[in-house]
């Protein structure tokens, strides 16, 4: 992580109780010595709110902020989105498996905020495209779609997760072995699609805009649609027998379909590093997400622009070090309800009921 200068101050009081955590405004603290690290940088300036007692340091502004391998964020980052699994990073870098997964959900938190943070708050000014890229969690008995909104730019406006029923065709014994799990652990809402892309769509597209959607012909879009009574949404449909070529209108979401595929070991066919948790595959959707929009080209072989350069969000391309340049709080910017609770590692898995682990650390949020 870059190294706070000489002339580095705290922009604002961490402490999201205190007045000056949201409006920093005449906010005064003042210097309280150093402490030592064993790991760079060594020595840490301190400080004190005037305004709260809280003690911080420099540190506490750092994506790094209380991680025993600070310097494990960036190189993650890349295996992330390069397909590998977390125990084949754990070997490279000698690490316990938990440490590698307890930091890619601090980078999935990181990157849930920075793509909220980026994100036009306006009407989306181009065509968006909806889909439902379809995977798993736990086991092949509990299915999810993750519904993605797409920008003709291949901008990654959103997503989020709607749990489904195991369908298709099923042998006799998968079909008493579905029945005794969905009775011991219940069935999905029969209307999660519905209400997921609801609240993406209402999520994205702000009351009074109006838009162009285009999707396959799913049956619960058009009712997510007409709930969004105040949204002029024109809705278009595509077969999604229709041939995947760029000149199909979909092409975007077939593409970040495609994408998401090949950059994460969790969603490959037949793979042993499925996600175990929807959550999980949430917060390494969000990491895969900020890097389709702020890093990679949209077109490999031309070595353009990344989609939010081409859409004038950012001024240029940006690093992984940028990405990680400084931390961000989830009290100073407006989240979504289904936004917090992805954040705090709320979205529950099924199978495992009251075993879900949640974010609840009170100063390494
Ligand atoms: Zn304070």
């Amino acid at each position: 992580m870059p190294r706070p200068c000489r002339s580095w101050t705290p922009p604002f009081c961490p402490n999201p109780r205190c007045d000056s955590h949201g409006a920093p405004g005449t906010w005064r603290w003042k210097r309280k010595g150093f402490y030592e690290r064993l790991r760079g940088p060594r020595r840490v300036q301190r400080y004190v709110c005037r305004c709260c007692r809280r003690n911080f340091s420099s540190q506490t502004f750092s994506t790094g902020y209380w991680l025993k391998h600070p310097r494990l964020l960036a190189p993650l980052f890349h295996r992330l989105v390069g397909c590998s699994a977390l125990r084949q990073i754990a070997r490279e870098f000698g690490l316990a498996h938990s440490s590698v997964q307890r930091q890619c959900e601090r980078l999935g938190r990181h990157c849930l905020l920075r793509l909220e943070a980026l994100r036009p708050q306006g009407a989306p000014t181009e065509p968006l495209v909806l889909d439902g890229f379809r995977t798993f969690e736990h086991s092949q008995y509990w299915p999810f779609d993750l519904n993605l909104l797409v920008g003709a730019s291949h901008y990654v406006y959103g997503f989020n997760d709607a749990e489904l029923r195991r369908s298709g065709t099923l042998r006799p014994a998968q079909r008493t072995r579905r029945a005794e799990l969905e009775a011991a652990h219940g069935r999905p809402h029969p209307e999660a699609t519905r209400r997921a892309v609801e609240e993406l769509v209402g999520r994205v597209v702000p009351p009074g805009a109006a838009v162009e959607i285009q999707s396959d012909e799913h049956g619960a879009y058009p009712q997510a649609f007409a709930r969004l009574a105040d949204r002029r949404i024109q809705h278009r449909t595509t077969s999604s027998k229709a041939s995947r070529t760029p000149r199909n209108p979909l092409f975007p979401a077939n593409l970040a379909d495609l994408l998401l595929r090949h950059a994460s070991a969790n969603h490959k066919r037949e793979t042993i590093a499925f996600s175990k948790r929807r959550q999980g595959a949430l917060y390494r959707t969000a990491i895969w997400a900020v890097w389709r929009n702020t890093l990679k080209s949209r077109s490999e072989n031309r070595r353009d622009d990344p989609p939010a350069v081409a859409l004038g969000l950012l001024p240029k391309r940006l690093g992984v070090r940028e990405v990680l340049a400084e931390r961000l709080f989830p009290w100073r910017q407006p989240l979504s309800p289904w936004v917090e609770r992805c954040y705090f590692g709320r979205i529950p898995t099924r199978r495992l009921g009251e075993r879900c682990r949640q974010h609840t650390l009170r100063y390494a949020v």
